[in-house]
């Protein structure tokens, strides 16, 4: 499983290193040599310096800073800006490979970098995707010339909250946060919970209801704003202690009376209700880091099992026919989850079709309840003395477990929707 290959002088210092093979192979899953390349850069920089950092991060429940100055530095931060903006112009596809080899090697990174590359992934080629009259497009390309520029020229970071702790953040209400017109822009109020990299971005692109005054809040009127984060009116309040990812610092974010220019919204006008009714794997990109944290249990128990687990003796346990069984148990589920999951990130587009879309469900399902069950599997089978703090496989353990509660798409809404959907046609009823 592993591979000896040169790594680019860009990522590490190191002249030759064993790098572990790709999660998906190029050739296998048809990747080309652009998208194998981009692929490639995550995995160095995840495996040669990211996992070295994880477990302090971890540990302290600290932002990873120091990987976020690498991203910038090897173009990653702006991997799914087109080109002609300085970025690497990654497609959805490309992103959700790199991202998973990313959390393979420090899920809070993965899931953080996810807050911010939909950021551009959203406003990029989403919304090119989408319905805009020439006007309302030139006018998005123009300000979205402007979130890319800080990105790439000075490592600008962009989180991404939109959890209030009540339904709209599962999509069936509109946002609390509101945002009322003014001259030149809106004022801003509202609260965000778990607010992946509160106090660490330079802005928070927050999803919020534009309401004039004596009007009524409709999901239709979401505004997805970038709101600078040394604004007046803005704070980051309470701690950050959880169970896992705990790298991301997910504290809660209030805003009272923010003005925000109009140049900071990331989508025109009602395009992000559009986004959410007609490109629905938006919502699926949270799961890469997960595919990545199950590849990372896997590889960990093969090590482990074969005795190659670095700073542990070399025993080995795999001539255990039990132990045996629990590998092909893991290497199944593995290879199920990447397979509907890789299907589901490449067939991502506007208007899926009804199957497609009951796919991406079970995808999500799959990679975020799959990456958990194989954790809990290796720990069993690797032993007591695996799921010591010094190595990474607890870690893994509790990182996976965070992601079946993510919304819009939880494990739960997943199963929810997949029944009802699959039993329902638009507008049928029992009545
Ligand atoms: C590590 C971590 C990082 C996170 N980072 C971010 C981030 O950067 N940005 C962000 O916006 N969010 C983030 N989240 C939040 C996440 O997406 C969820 O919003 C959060 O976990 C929900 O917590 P809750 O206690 O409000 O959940 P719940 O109470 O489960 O859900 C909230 C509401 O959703 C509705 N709901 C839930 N389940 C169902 C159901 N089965 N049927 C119908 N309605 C339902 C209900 O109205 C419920 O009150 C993060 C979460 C974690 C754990």
């Amino acid at each position: 499983m592993m591979m000896t290959v040169q790594v680019s002088k860009s990522v590490t210092a190191l002249d030759k290193i064993d790098l572990d093979a790709p999660i998906f192979d190029p050739g296998a899953f048809r990747l080309n040599d652009e998208q194998a390349g981009i692929i490639t850069t995550a995995r160095e920089l995840g495996q040669t310096v990211f996992a070295g950092r994880a477990a302090a991060y971890d540990r302290d429940a600290k932002f990873p800073t120091e990987n976020y100055g690498d991203l910038h530095r090897t173009g990653l931060l702006g991997i799914a800006i087109p080109k002609k903006h300085g970025g690497l112009g990654a497609g959805y596809q490309t992103y959700a490979i790199a991202a998973a080899e990313i959390g393979r090697y420090c899920g809070a990174t993965a899931l953080t970098w996810n807050m911010h590359v939909c950021s551009t992934l959203w406003s990029g080629p989403l919304a090119d995707d989408l319905d805009m009259d020439a006007e309302t497009r030139a006018e998005h390309e123009r300000r979205r010339a402007v979130h890319y520029k800080r990105i790439v020229e000075d490592g600008a970071i962009y989180s991404q909250p939109f959890s209030e702790g009540g339904a709209a953040a599962a999509g069936s209400v509109a946002f609390g946060t509101e945002a009322k017109p003014v001259k030149g822009g809106w004022i801003v109020n509202g609260k965000k919970i778990f607010a992946s990299l509160s106090g660490h971005a330079d802005y928070y692109g927050v999803l919020c209801t534009e309401i004039a005054e004596g009007e009524k809040a409709s999901r239709r009127n979401t505004l997805y704003l970038a709101l600078p984060a040394q604004s007046d009116g803005v704070s980051v309040v309470g701690d950050w202690d959880p169970l896992g990812m705990r790298g991301t610092v997910s504290r809660t974010l209030l805003f009272k009376d923010v003005f925000v220019a109009e140049d900071a919204a990331l989508m025109p006008r009602g395009v992000y209700f559009q986004a959410a009714m007609r490109w629905p794997h938006m919502f699926l990109t949270l799961s890469p880091t997960y595919v990545g944290l199950a590849q990372a249990a896997y590889d960990f128990t093969v090590r482990y099992l074969r005795g190659e687990v670095p700073g542990t003796p070399p025993v080995k346990r795999r001539m255990y026919p039990t132990k045996q069984i629990a590998v092909a148990q893991i290497q199944i589920k593995l290879e199920q989850i990447k397979t509907i999951w890789f299907q589901a990130i490449t067939e991502a587009r506007a208007n899926p079709t009804k199957e497609q879309v009951l796919r991406a469900y079970a995808a999500q399902y799959s990679a975020m309840e799959g990456a958990n069950e194989i954790a809990t599997l290796a720990i069993r089978t690797c032993g007591g003395q695996a799921m010591l703090k010094s190595l990474p496989l607890e870690r893994i353990y509790r990182d996976s477990r965070c992601g079946s509660l993510m919304l819009p798409w939880t494990a739960e809404l997943c199963l929810d929707r997949i029944g009802r959907e699959a039993l329902y046609e638009t507008g049928e009823s029992d009545e």
